[in-house]
């Protein structure tokens, strides 16, 4: 069974749909991890966010074993990955990654921007995670700080609409609801009860046979 996450930034998909590949046994994937990865380590490497060729390379040579790196989740990174998100060679090299980690298993959880409608477009399950813009900025600004980080909630809220404008506008691979998602408004749902809609959703949507074991 593949089951495919979306929505916009801090909507809370990460932490449901690492909770809903737990619950079914599948592998999960953070295909914004990837995005990030590859900004990270362009940047690491002394170039800057437009060389396209550099950023290629940076995406054709993650190492998953970098992909928990909790520097990822730094404000600046989420801001540069959306900045080489738009670059077709890299989505390209991207989607090929993505494509892998579905490949050959009994399944796999995967949350992003563009899983049901490009990466997993035959997904057996399409969830659409939606918030309100000033409820995401709370959840990510609570997260951050805990982490550590020194932001106001101002700048969290500033960041996430810039972010979300630029994730929804560019070309390729734009944020958009796929036709047969479902859609989860989180906005007055806590962690448990977002979790328990979504297992309702995904149980209609595919029936006990979405159970693996
Ligand atoms: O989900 P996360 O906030 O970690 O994603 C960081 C950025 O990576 C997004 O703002 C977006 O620009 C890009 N991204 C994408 N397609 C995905 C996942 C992430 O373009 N499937």
């Amino acid at each position: 069974m593949i089951i495919a996450v979306d929505g916009p930034a801090a909507s809370g998909k990460g932490t449901l749909a690492r909770k809903i590949a737990g619950h079914y046994g599948l592998p999960y994937l953070d295909t914004g991890s990837l995005y990030r990865a590859t900004a990270r380590d362009l940047l690491a490497a002394g170039h800057d966010l437009e060389n396209v060729c550099e950023a290629v390379r940076a995406a054709q040579n993650i190492d998953p074993a970098t992909l928990d790196d909790p520097k990822l989740r730094e404000p600046g990174i989420g801001e540069a990955a959306s900045l080489v998100a738009p670059i077709p060679q890299v989505r390209a090299e991207l989607l090929a990654y993505q494509r892998r980690f579905c490949e050959g298993g009994k399944g796999a959880v995967l949350d992003g921007r563009d899983i049901g409608t490009v990466v997993c477009p035959d997904a057996d399950v399409k969830l659409f995670i939606k918030a309100d813009t000033s409820v995401r900025a709370r959840r990510r600004f609570v997260e951050l700080t805990a982490n550590g980080l020194t932001i106001t909630q101002a700048q969290v809220l500033a960041d996430l609409q810039k972010r979300d404008e630029r994730d929804r506008s560019r070309d390729s691979s734009p944020l958009v609801k796929a036709h047969d998602a479902h859609l989860l408004d989180t906005t007055n749902l806590d962690i448990e009860s977002s979790y328990k809609a979504a297992i309702e959703l995904i149980e209609r949507a595919y029936g006990d046979g979405g159970k693996t074991d």
